[in-house]
């Protein structure tokens, strides 16, 4: 596990040492309630932009392609999704800023991603789905369907999960 910043300005830096403080144990609940492991996870400290940005770079790199969006991830607190090492977790400090309960919420959600993604199947699930979200490789209907499915899933599960950041 590693904890980047990006294009972070001073006024974004308790957010960042409060990311840096909690990751840890953050890791160590999250692996614990899930029974699983986040794997090989990055974890970037950046601003609204640098969301969007980190996330099509990372995009570009996995899926080797010139990848183009008009997605703007940039008001969520944060995004989670996979990079050629392993996952990627963004929190978003102009989000989060001030907001030290809504940072923990983040930090704790993300990390369930990363628990997901690092499970068999989920890296080649959620390539599949990329590969279609960028018209590289179209899916069908169904499959569409069974992959947005799986994703709400996911979805409950992380936000069911968040209450754990109060034993943080
Ligand atoms: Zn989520």
């Amino acid at each position: 596990m590693r904890i980047l910043e990006h294009r972070i300005g001073r006024q974004y830096q308790d957010t960042l040492d409060r990311v840096e403080t909690i990751t840890q144990p953050a890791i160590r609940l999250v692996e614990k309630h899930m029974r699983g492991s986040v794997g090989r996870v990055e974890i970037v400290v950046t601003t609204s932009s640098g969301v969007t940005d980190l996330v099509k770079q990372a995009h570009r790199d996995l899926l080797d392609a010139k990848v183009t969006s008009d997605r703007h991830l940039g008001r969520q607190f944060g995004t989670t999704t996979l990079n050629s090492s392993g996952v990627l977790v963004i929190v978003n400090a102009q989000i989060c800023r001030g907001r030290a309960k809504e940072i923990d919420k983040t930090v704790v959600h993300e990390l369930v991603h990363a628990v997901q993604l690092a499970k068999p199947g989920a890296r080649d699930r959620i390539l599949r789905g990329l590969r279609n979200n960028y018209r590289l490789e179209p899916l069908s209907r169904v499959e569409v369907r069974v992959l947005n499915r799986l994703v709400d899933q996911d979805e409950r599960e992380a936000a069911r999960f968040e209450r754990l950041a109060r034993q943080l």
